[in-house]
Order: structure tokens, then sequence, then C-alpha cells
């Protein structure tokens, strides 16, 4: 990047350190031209895209709300912690890969329907009838149905 005092486009890097765990490269620099000095962050964009709501607001993607969804439909069934959280990880990792900076709340929910449906199928009917709000009791009863057509 150009330099920000005078614009040069030549900085030498005059130090290189990783930050945040790891997760981010500070790098010191210096201007070839003015020698003002400056720091800038290099992180790897990883941003989980917003929800877009029924309403049409917005609301950031929480996921403590999720995981709390998630353990609520699984209490009680055989699903280790282990398994529950690795579903929490590959449904960021699928928001992630949507590149998008919001997706629909439907998209959402279609995702993490997904991920329970793999995990365990009475937790997923649990969510299912929460989250979709069935229209009437033959939609829910055909969403049971479907169950064990679709693997
Ligand atoms: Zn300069």
């Amino acid at each position: 990047m150009y330099c920000p005092f005078c614009s040069e486009v030549e900085t030498k890097v005059i130090d290189s350190r990783l930050v945040a765990d790891g997760h981010q490269i500070r790098r010191r620099r210096e201007c070839t031209v003015c020698h003002e000095r400056f720091t800038t962050f290099e992180s790897a964009e990883l941003v989980i895209p917003s929800i877009i709501k029924r309403d049409g607001s917005r609301e950031p993607f929480n996921e403590e709300k999720l995981r709390n969804g998630l353990l609520r439909a699984l209490e009680k069934r055989p699903v280790s912690v282990d398994e529950t959280e690795q579903s929490i990880n590959r449904l960021k990792s699928e928001l992630r890969a949507t590149g998008e900076r919001e997706v629909p709340s439907e998209m959402l929910g279609n995702l993490i329907m997904n991920g329970l449906k793999k995990l365990d199928k009475v937790a997923y009917v649990r969510f299912a009838s929460v989250y979709r709000s069935f229209e009437d009791i033959k939609e829910f009863g055909e969403a049971i149905a479907r169950l064990d057509d679709d693997e």
C-alpha cells in the first residue's frame, strides 16, 4: 500500500510478527521517501455473513444462539459434544463459503436442519417443528415421513 503520509509507493517492512494468537500479522513499515513509519495488520477474511430476518431487519450471526438451539433440540439424545461442535463448525464454514455479506434467515435455517438431520433425526424433527413453524399438522407429518427417504 501507499505511504499514508506522502503517498509514495515504495515502503519497506522493518518488522513483522504474529499477533492475535497467530491469526494476524502485524507489519511495521517505513516509507523510503519521507521515512515515516506506520503499521499494517493482515488477516484472513473469514467473515460470517449477517442474517436477513423475515421482516427485513439484519442481525449478526450469533454462534451462542445457534449452539443453544442445537443443544435444546439434542437434549437427552445420544449425540456427543464433539459431534455437536463439529456440526457448528461445518455450518460456519458453509456460511463463510457463500462469500456473501448477508444471507436470508431461511438459508441459515436450512443449513441448521441439514446438519441436524445428519446428527440425529429426532433432534431434527424437534428443531424443525419449532423453527419452520409448520403451517399445519399435515405438513409436519409429511416432513417426518420424508425423513427416511432422502438420505
Ligand atoms: Zn512517505
